[in-house]
């Protein structure tokens, strides 16, 4: 179950109706996400598990939920999907602070400017970004290198001749549009939020947004199977590069347990990291990447549910009439060449020459779901298909018998669920399929176990459902032994294999494997392997800190405000921000009679001087751009700000083309934020103040820093990790501690030396040793060190 469509569910091509193509599941007996939890993290990944729901998400995927149609009158049809992941991460994406980037499954060709801002706009509206792609985008990525290269090498099916002649440039189109998914996602994102790309179609953006942003937390799903390490290696040219872009994410997760092995062959035959089996990880120079197995499930309420739907019960009763008295054999998927529809179709047609008395008694109902009807490989295969059942209907059929019952189309969710519900037998043995969820969804939909599962065991899903009847479709023989075996047999046994297998599906839902690879993610990202502290700094840490403080006799604290303001801003009120304001100075000011300290903000000088002006402490503003030191009024200006009015020129100039978004001109730098602006319209200039700025700041030497939805321009080279390493160099101390929170500050905690105690405040990696969560937890450090009582005596 492919996120090809769109990043749930409903169409590629507008074909799945219902809209519950893609799916998942929270596999709580055999995923080894669970193990993985507590045996490699223990008590500390508990508790950072809760602490991850806290960052903001960014589901990436190459389809998004939602889906926009023209009609023939050129009015534009946006709907929502019910698909099976959309449903798995609702509880996710409902928040905006959550974003789903993805295609909205209309050609840019086709869109005007307008519409595509008319597009974004409503998108929002469902915390969807878009991601435009053009048709030949489309045909060289999407249909090129997605589906006519990695999609057959990854189901071990060959690769036509005419897609392996244009593999290159494919394949050039492929990164092309995995870098542009990751222009969107830097422009629409934060720093300090988890991104989840998924599936086949997106493997180089793991790699390419760790380089953009080494600190973020990057999960990455397959939702197709993992070739075996021999044909990975012997046939996809690149696979290297696809592999290196996979290890870019700190969590890996596959559908089950083979695939995994599959890609840890992998990267051991590469030598892209050493392989640590035991806990399925690779170990790399600077990181660890976890893998992991997340079998993917079902809305299993819905299943479970419709029977007592009267829409569905109405269609089951037409359904009943139609096949009365015959035993129904159903089978239900794309028309793909992985599906092994012919192979299945000429299984039938083997029972039926092999056994005369099913004969007139039986039928082959086969609903196949139009797919990916611009390849030629696919549209081959229909021709195939259709000619052989046209053979077994000529060949068996009589008067009051058609054979097989053939439908080329996408049905409702009433119409697929009655059929679930009055088939037989499901008939489910592709050649090789990363799950099958159509396995899963026929057994939830038989509340009274009537009904028996043929299965291929290439299927991910057989690793779950072992109840199934079990065939190889390597061995044609063994399809038409399973649908013997499954007509005949009794109803006690299917009852009690539809039973357990019904329970297992239950039992890891959806729902379940969303919140599973989440909270993996978390772990992962924040384990001590990949440099973070992944818990609160505790009482004996605080304790210890607070005697080192004691016995140093040069203290230094190094504060960076916006670490401590930033977080309450957003929960609190003007009063209680004073407040909190009010307290800190005066800790400060205590603080600073024996200690030095440093007070640095991103923001201007005026901000710190009315702030912290009375105090006899070091203030930095504007990242290190301006420093007043204890004790002077004068603030020193480390760079001139003549190239401010080159620069604002075309900033004010995309700021009127982009309403709602603003330029701040600070002292000696300038901002474009663009939060409150179209995400249409920000994105778009964002890209073109990019290419029109930056010959610019190479001449007058700036750096181009994208924040959360800011673009900000200063003079190169002057960070607070520059002006921290000038303090040290100033003085010497022998307790040093550093506190602040984004990106920016690793520089700052990267500059110290090792013995010096830096603090993170807030979630998300960090080279920090320690981490604080709130910001009040500052304050009583600061409280300790006060009420230590001797400071005084100490530090002189
Ligand atoms: N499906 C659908 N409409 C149909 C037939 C099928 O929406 O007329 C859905 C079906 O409910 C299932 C999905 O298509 O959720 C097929 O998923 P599966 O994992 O079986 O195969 P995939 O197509 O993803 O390879």
């Amino acid at each position: 179950m492919p996120l090809d469509r769109n990043g749930s569910a409903a169409t590629e091509n507008g074909v799945y109706q219902n809209g519950h193509t893609v799916h998942e599941n929270g596999h709580t007996t055999h995923s080894n996400t669970q193990d993985f939890r507590f045996h490699s993290l223990g008590e500390r990944g508990i508790k950072s598990v809760g602490s991850l729901l806290e960052q903001s998400l960014i589901i990436v995927s190459n389809r998004l939920p939602v889906s926009v149609k023209k009609a023939e009158s050129g009015k534009l049809d946006i709907y929502p999907s019910v698909g099976g992941l959309a449903t798995g991460l609702s509880s996710y994406t409902k928040n905006a602070e959550n974003k789903w980037i993805g295609w909205p499954g209309i050609p840019s060709n086709d869109l005007s400017e307008e519409e595509r801002r008319h597009i974004s706009d409503e998108l929002q509206k469902y915390n969807c970004y878009p991601v435009f792609l053009s048709q030949d985008q489309l045909n060289d990525f999407y249909n090129g290198y997605s589906n006519s290269i990695l999609w057959p090498l990854f189901h071990d099916l060959p690769v036509t001749q005419e897609a392996d002649d244009l593999r290159d440039r494919y394949w050039n189109a492929y990164q092309q549009v995995n870098h542009l998914f990751l222009e969107v996602i830097l422009a629409l994102s934060g720093t300090d939020s988890s991104v989840w790309v998924h599936d086949y179609q997106l493997m180089m953006l793991p790699a390419m947004l760790r380089s953009a942003r080494p600190l973020e937390n990057i999960g990455f799903f397959l939702h197709i199977p993992f070739p075996a390490a021999e044909n990975f290696a012997t046939n996809l040219k690149w696979g290297s590069d696809l592999v290196a872009g996979l290890l870019g994410a700190d969590l890996v997760g596959f559908h089950v347990q083979s695939y995994l092995t599959n890609f840890l062959d992998v990267v051991e035959q590469y030598g892209m990291g050493s392989v640590d089996r035991e806990n399925t990880r690779i170990n790399l120079v600077d990181r660890m990447v976890q893998v992991a197995d997340f079998p993917i499930g079902i809305d299993y309420k819905r299943y479970f549910q419709a029977s007592k739907d009267p829409a569905v019960q109405h269609e089951l009763f037409k359904l009943r009439n139609k096949y009365q008295g015959r035993k129904v054999i159903l089978t239900v998927d794309r028309l793909d060449p992985s599906k092994g529809l012919v192979e299945r179709a000429a299984a039938y047609q083997t029972l039926l020459k092999d056994n005369p008395s099913f004969r007139g008694k039986i039928v082959l109902v086969m609903l196949v779901v139009p797919s990916r009807t611009e390849i030629e490989a696919y549209k081959n295969l229909k021709i195939r298909l259709e000619a052989l059942v046209g053979e077994i209907n000529r060949e068996y059929g009589t008067k009051n018998w058609i054979p097989v019952h053939y439908m080329y189309k996408s049905l409702p969710f009433e119409r697929l669920n009655a059929l679930y519900q009055l088939a037989d037998v499901a008939f489910i043995v592709p050649l090789r399929d990363g799950m099958n969820l159509v396995a899963k969804e026929y057994l939830a939909s038989k509340p009274n176990k009537d009904g028996v599962l043929v299965l291929s065991k290439t299927a991910g899903a057989a690793e779950e459902l072992s109840d199934a009847v079990i065939v190889d479709p390597a061995r044609s023989e063994t399809l038409v032994n399973g649908l013997v075996k499954a007509l005949r047999m009794p109803p006690q046994e299917f009852r009690r294999r539809a039973d357990s297998m019904r329970k297992q599906i239950e039992s890891s839902d959806i729902h379940n494997w969303a919140t599973n690879f989440i909270s993996a993610l978390n772990l992962a990202s924040d384990s001590p392997e990949n440099g973070s502290p992944t818990v609160g700094l505790t009482k004996r840490q605080a304790a210890k800190l607070r005697s080192r403080f004691e016995s140093a006799k040069s203290q230094l604290v190094f504060l960076d405000y916006d670490c401590v303001i930033s977080p309450l801003i957003q929960i609190q009120d003007a009063e209680s921000i004073d407040k909190f304001v009010a307290e800190l100075n005066s800790l400060l000011k205590e603080l600073s009679v024996s200690t030095d300290v440093v007070v640095v903000t991103g923001q201007t000088q005026s901000t710190l001087e009315e702030k912290f002006g009375n105090l006899d402490v070091t203030l930095v503003a504007e990242h290190g751009i301006f420093e007043r030191l204890p004790g002077k009024k004068k603030w020193r200006s480390f760079r001139s700000a003549d190239w401010q009015p080159k620069i604002l020129v075309h900033l004010n100039k995309f700021a009127e083309l982009t309403p709602g978004s603003e330029v701040e001109t600070k002292d000696c730098s300038l901002v474009w934020h663009y939060e409150n602006a179209s995400a249409y319209d920000a994105q778009k200039h964002l890209l073109e103040i990019k290419r029109v700025i930056t010959p610019l700041a190479n001449v007058w030497k700036l750096d181009l820093i994208q924040g959360n939805m800011t673009l900000e321009i200063r003079p190169k080279g002057r960070c607070k990790g520059s002006t921290a390493k000038e303090l040290v160099g100033r003085n010497s101390y022998d307790f040093v501690l550093v506190v602040g929170d984004d990106q920016e500050d690793e520089s700052l905690f990267a500059d110290w030396p090792d013995e010096a105690y830096t603090v993170k405040v807030g979630h998300g990696r960090t080279g920090a040793r320690l981490r604080v969560f709130r910001p009040e937890e500052v304050l009583s450090l600061l409280r300790k060190f006060i009420s230590s009582g001797n400071i005084f005596a100490v530090s002189a």
